[in-house]
């Protein structure tokens, strides 16, 4: 107990080191398809410059694409030298990408959803905007995981969705994609994110590859200010 606990301790001090703000651990109700032998998730978050998310208003920027972009390549730096840390401790770990895709087949799911490692981290919830809502920083953050077969525990409890009768995001999604309703289950899509994806690549093509908008991230209350 003790030596996980140390382990545990040890990889968390190295992702805040390395830029994370958010660090929470779980143990996979269920194996993966992709690495049934890796039975823990680590959860890592960033959060986002709250002066870039204020240059929204009801469209996405080139400095929030920018930003959103050089958020997922710290994630993935700082999960990559988890992993190898992790294993440097003598277990295996595998990275999981911020931003994935299982290429067309399956273009709006990755290998595992980062969001229902950070729920079962007990990091947050899931709100009606499809986002993860964290305690400290509400959905102005990015995620990435590790999955490992080094054992860890939980810190907290997993928590209730808070959104309450709120339905400000659904209201300001300008592509209708946020359907307004809790998930009822751990991965259900409570947004469509075909519509949100079709709606950026028709509008703003230019900005970038046409999946990010952050306008449900800016009006979210639960977004406290720095
Ligand atoms: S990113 Fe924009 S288009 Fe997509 S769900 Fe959020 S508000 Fe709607
Ligand atoms: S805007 Fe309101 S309903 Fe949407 S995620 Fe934030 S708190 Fe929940």
């Amino acid at each position: 107990m003790k030596e996980i606990q140390q382990s545990q301790k040890h990889i968390k001090d190295l992702a805040l080191s390395l830029g994370a703000d958010v660090v929470g651990f779980c143990k996979l109700p269920t194996p993966t398809a992709l690495c049934p032998d890796l039975p823990y998730g680590i959860s890592i978050a960033v959060k986002l410059s709250d002066a870039v998310l204020q240059t929204i208003d009801s469209a996405p920027t080139f400095v929030y694409f920018q930003h959103y972009r050089t958020a997922n390549a710290l994630l993935d730096q700082i999960a990559f030298r988890i992993a190898r840390e992790i294993e440097k401790l003598g277990f295996s770990a595998m990275p999981i990408a911020a931003s994935q895709s299982q290429g067309k087949e399956n273009p709006y799911r990755g290998v595992i959803p980062h969001k229902t490692v950070a729920s079962l981290s007990g990091l947050g919830f899931v709100g009606k905007s499809g986002l993860f809502l964290t305690e400290s920083y509400g959905s102005k953050v990015r995620f990435a995981t590790i999955l490992t077969d080094m054992p860890v525990q939980a810190e907290l409890p997993v928590m209730q969705n808070g959104c309450g009768d709120c339905t400000i995001c659904a209201k300001a999604c300008p592509a209708g994609a946020i359907f307004g309703e809790k998930p009822l289950t751990s991965g259900e899509r409570n947004i469509d994110p075909e519509k949100c994806s079709k709606y950026m690549k028709e509008h703003f093509q230019d900005i970038g590859r046409g999946s990010v908008c952050g306008v449900c991230i800016k009006v979210c209350p639960k977004n406290k200010l720095n």
